[in-house]
């Protein structure tokens, strides 16, 4: 019987009541396929950081580190912030992805069906963007410059070392896809603006050096100008998306409101050690406490870290558990009267998980 040690940190706002629901509904998972899993709770914050001025302690980040895989729950407060204005969920967040080199944040967009999409496209939507996590404009924290207050320049960083691994990422997620749904083609669409900036060209030409590699899958190309008109006209026309970090901090924004909304998008952050999971959305402060915050973001981030544990373990029962929580999402919100009012549903947050737990444990 295989078992894992998570590291589980609630964090702000809605953060602690989404949590709650997904390991309830992953320990219940891993239970049916003979996983035990350890948890350990964490106190990284916005709460901690007015309390003492640190939002990610070291001991923390160490116990991330030792961990097998990180639960982030939501993290920051609007009142949470730096003289300089800068938000201190950035601390806990950049500070993860930093400290555990986790330079790939992937974010699955898919459509449930009967859930509206916003879009008026019939066709399906399910792709992933695979973000560039830690260099590109984001590296300006290191690189960033102010004359007095006349000017203020940023730095956007692309190294070959950091483009090629996260390309590379990509070009697996594809074939991964592609082995488990054969009838799609295996495709990475590449986003940039090279034909405008000399760090895109560079991006777009360690993207073709890497392709290479890969004559079994596709590749495309989009600037991010148009990349953000094809998202919401003609969306099923991509599988797997890899950009710069700013980019991909926007475009995956986009694609979580074109499949119904920031309460329905997972991502995951990971590295070749380490891999850290959470709900694409923020802790939403203004519904905290109520009990009616739409859990799902954050179950789907469950199942992304149960697969991706069995990928990373070779351990095919953590996989099923995997994909177990994303068929009994799916069944769920199928159901009208079992969404929460975000979608236009009657549930709180805790009978959202009741009825996932419920078809967690009645799918064979
Ligand atoms: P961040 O800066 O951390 O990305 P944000 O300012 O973009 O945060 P969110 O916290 O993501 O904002 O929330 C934006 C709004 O979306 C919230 O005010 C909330 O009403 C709604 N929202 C976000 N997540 C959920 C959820 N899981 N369930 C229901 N509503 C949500
Ligand atoms: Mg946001």
């Amino acid at each position: 019987m295989s078992h894992y040690d998570l590291a589980v940190v609630g964090g702000d706002g809605i953060g602690p009541e989404i949590t709650r629901e997904t390991i309830r509904v992953v320990r219940a998972a891993a239970d049916t396929v003979g996983i035990a899993l350890d948890t350990v709770d964490l106190d990284a914050s916005a709460v901690r950081w007015m309390r003492t001025g640190v939002a990610l302690p070291d001991d923390q980040l160490a116990a991330c580190l030792a961990a097998d895989a990180v639960y982030l729950g939501a993290i920051g407060l609007p009142e949470a912030r730096h003289p300089d204005g800068r938000e201190v969920n950035g601390d806990v967040i950049l500070g993860l992805r930093t400290g555990l080199d986790l330079y790939a944040g992937l974010r699955p967009a898919r459509s449930f069906a009967g859930v509206p999409k916003v879009l008026t496209t019939a066709a399906d939507i399910d792709y992933v963007v695979v973000r560039e996590n830690v260099e590109g404009m984001f590296a300006s924290r290191l690189g960033g410059a102010r004359v007095g207050d006349a000017v203020v320049t940023d730095t956007l960083i692309i190294t070959r070392y950091g483009t090629e691994r996260v390309v590379r990422r990509a070009f697996e997620l594809a074939r991964t896809r592609h082995l488990r749904t054969p009838d799609r083609p295996a495709r990475v669409t590449c986003v940039d603006k090279s034909n405008a900036f000399a760090s895109y060209a560079f991006f777009r030409a360690v993207f073709d050096d890497v392709a290479a590699e890969y004559p079994d899958v596709e590749r495309d190309y989009a600037y991010i100008d148009a990349m953000t008109t094809y998202q919401v006209q003609r969306p099923e026309r991509f599988d797997v998306v890899v950009t710069e970090n700013l980019f991909g901090d926007i475009i995956s924004d986009l694609a979580g409101a074109t499949v119904g909304g920031l309460g329905l998008a997972p991502s995951a952050d990971v590295g070749d050690e380490h891999g850290m999971f959470q709900s694409a959305h923020g802790s939403a402060p203004d519904i905290a406490g109520l009990g009616i915050a739409n859990p799902t973001a954050a179950i789907l981030s469950g199942a992304l870290m149960l697969s991706w544990l069995g990928a990373q373990h070779d351990d095919a029962a953590a996989l099923a558990a995997g994909e177990r929580v994303e068929r009994a999402i799916a069944s769920v919100l199928a159901d009208p009267a079992l969404r929460t009012p975000d979608l236009g549903g009657p549930q709180t947050t805790e009978g959202f998980g009741d009825a996932v737990l419920r078809a967690v444990e009645a799918d064979a």
